[in-house]
């Protein structure tokens, strides 16, 4: 099975009483202690572009390699996370949303959650010099599928136009907004110009999987080392191979 997995974090810093959405949030010091790990076990970043090529067959990947992707473009990534990926030498892209930039996420307050502050432009472009890579995560932070077509098809061309103005380069990898998609999303964005669209489904990365529909394990708020551990190496064996592991493990004792 493989061992090359996209990552999927949302705010990284210091939390209270996380108990709903704990998918969406990590705290600092696991998200040091992750990072730690991953190191340890010799994982190494690479981008979407080379898991793009990988899955076209144009490319080889190490066994060991991840993909960190932030979903929404928080300042708690530039206050957080960013310093420990500098630290433990890890890249990322993070995934923002073009209408929103510099605003606050109010698309969380419908979920009784705090409306994070988003990051400046200053700030988006102060980590691109340090090798930080950025995505679209739409324009209006909407459920694509839910959309009327030409709504759909706005939001992805439009937060791309205006994330490449921002920039100064070509943005080729889309994050679907709630991990929201279906064919026609994915036909759209792909028409127009993105290389790959990053989904919330749990996998690793095989080289059977569709660009535009790239699966991604959600690091959760509740999870210890271990179970950081275990979700990184094992979650997503067939269930049949996990019941022989441990019967194995059981017949060994
Ligand atoms: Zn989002």
């Amino acid at each position: 099975m493989s061992q090359i997995n996209v990552l999927m974090y949302h705010q990284v810093g210091k939390f209270k009483n996380i108990t709903t959405h704990k998918a969406t949030y990590c705290d600092v010091g696991r998200f040091r202690s992750q990072l730690g790990l991953m190191k340890m076990y010799g994982y190494k970043s690479v981008t979407l572009d080379d898991i793009y090529l990988y899955l076209s067959g144009k490319k080889e990947i190490p066994e060991k390699s991840v993909v960190l992707t932030f979903d929404d473009g928080y300042e708690n990534f530039y206050e957080y996370a960013f310093p420990a990926l500098q630290e433990y030498g890890f890249s990322a892209i993070v995934y923002l949303v073009a209408g929103k930039i510099g605003d606050k996420a109010d698309w969380l307050e419908k979920d009784g959650h705090f409306p994070a502050q988003l990051m400046s432009v200053q700030q988006i472009r102060e980590l691109k010099k340090y090798g930080i890579l950025f995505g679209s995560h739409g324009y209006d932070h909407l459920r694509l599928t839910q959309q009327e077509y030409y709504v759909a098809k706005n939001d992805i061309e439009k937060s791309k136009k205006v994330l490449e103005d921002l920039l100064g380069e070509e943005v080729k990898h889309f994050c679907y907004p709630y991990g929201d998609h279906n064919i026609e999303i994915m036909k759209i964005t792909q028409e127009a110009g993105y290389l790959t669209g990053v989904t919330c489904e749990r996998s690793s990365i095989t080289q059977d999987i569709d660009p535009l529909a790239i699966p991604r394990k959600a690091v959760s708020f509740g999870d210890s080392i271990l179970g950081f551990a275990w979700k990184l190496f094992f979650k997503n064996k067939p269930k049949r191979k996990l019941l022989s592991l441990y019967q194995e493990e059981k017949d060994s004792k």
